[in-house]
């Protein structure tokens, strides 16, 4: 296989760069700095992309590579690859599922409990010498709030388990109601909203789920709501949400996602109801090895010929 072309567009996990370099002929675009030279020479030869694209066109960048086989992403989120295309280009596309649903769960937990304790302001409160002057301010209970999770796949249903041993009632809102489920299901994200304390992002992103999270949305959730984004960050109308933040139109929000990374609108970063995260939601050492073994065995299983571990095309 180490005459395989594969190419990655951007720095990668440096283990799964050195796995790939190990097995295949491994290109790394933004090392060559004549790209039409780059793609002279090897656009007819590159078999495979590996990790995420991040390319502003998908469909231009998989027009330029008329050899392309499969795309074997990182990560379990593809709305960052035009999966019709590829589907009608007849090239596979992978994904890392299941690998990264735990620290994805143990970090919505977390980004609860940082935003209704407020511990990221408790930390600059210490070491800020201000408790010297006196006690921090009393802030909000997360045992037994209601929890509304958007998704109950993989990743929501890791944290409505987690949430349950905080004893919180758990509700939540999918296209179609899980039949082995016994949490309450709504039929619309408006009405989980109105009847939840902490609402919980965890779908994929689609045409459908852009902008789930609107005015109306955030007015249901309440001056008393709050907002947990651990999804994608166009799932939320950005500016709907900052002015509902600013004006206390809902008590707080996590954010692990935004929606034009890594460009995060600087009106939150004043708030103190906000907890913002440079999108980590599977980023442990031990979660991305595992993903990158992953990449590499999907390519491995599609160049030898067998079934593919984590197909999503
Ligand atoms: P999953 O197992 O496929 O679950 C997705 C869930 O969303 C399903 O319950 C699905 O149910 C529901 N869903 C799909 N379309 C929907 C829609 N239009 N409206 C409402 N619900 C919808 O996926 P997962 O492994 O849990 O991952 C979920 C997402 O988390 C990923 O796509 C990714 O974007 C995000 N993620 C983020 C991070 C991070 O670092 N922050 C890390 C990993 C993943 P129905 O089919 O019944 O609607």
């Amino acid at each position: 296989m180490e005459n395989i072309n594969v190419l990655i567009t951007s720095p990668m996990n440096s283990y799964l760069e050195k796995q790939l370099d190990k097995r295949f002929n491994l290109l790394r675009l933004w090392t060559f700095p004549q790209k039409d030279e780059f793609f002279k020479e090897y656009s007819g030869s590159i078999r495979a992309v590996a990790g995420n694209l991040h390319v502003p066109n998908d469909r231009e960048f998989i027009d330029s590579l008329p050899a392309l086989e499969i795309v074997a992403s990182y990560g379990v989120g593809v709305n960052h690859v035009d999966l019709e295309y590829c589907k009608e280009r007849g090239i596979k596309v992978t994904n890392t599922p299941d690998v990264l649903t735990n620290d994805v769960a143990d970090l919505a937990i977390g980004l609860i409990l940082t935003t209704l304790r407020r511990i990221c302001e408790s930390d600059r409160f210490v070491k800020g010498g201000l408790w010297k002057a006196g006690d921090f301010k009393l802030t909000t209970k997360f045992s037994g709030k209601k929890v509304g999770i958007i998704g109950l796949g993989r990743i929501g249903t890791a944290i409505a388990k987690r949430a349950e041993a905080f004893n919180c009632p758990i509700s939540y809102y999918s296209r179609s109601k899980k039949p082995e489920s016994n949490y309450k299901y709504f039929p619309s994200v408006v009405e989980l909203a109105s009847d939840c304390d902490i609402l919980v992002v965890a779908c994929p992103l689609t045409e459908e789920t852009r902008h789930i999270i609107n005015r109306e949305v955030i007015d249901a959730l309440g001056p008393t709501g709050y907002l947990i984004n651990i999804g994608r960050g166009p799932h939320i109308d950005e500016p709907e949400l900052v002015s509902a933040l600013v004006e206390g139109r809902i008590a707080g929000a996590g954010l692990d996602v935004f929606e034009n990374e890594p460009h995060v609108p600087e009106e939150l970063f004043k708030l103190d109801n906000v907890v913002l995260l440079p999108h980590v939601g599977s980023g442990t050492v031990e979660t991305r090895n595992e993903m990158a073994d992953l990449v590499v065995g999907n390519l491995e299983a599609y160049f030898n010929k067998k079934p593919l571990l984590t197909p999503v095309v």
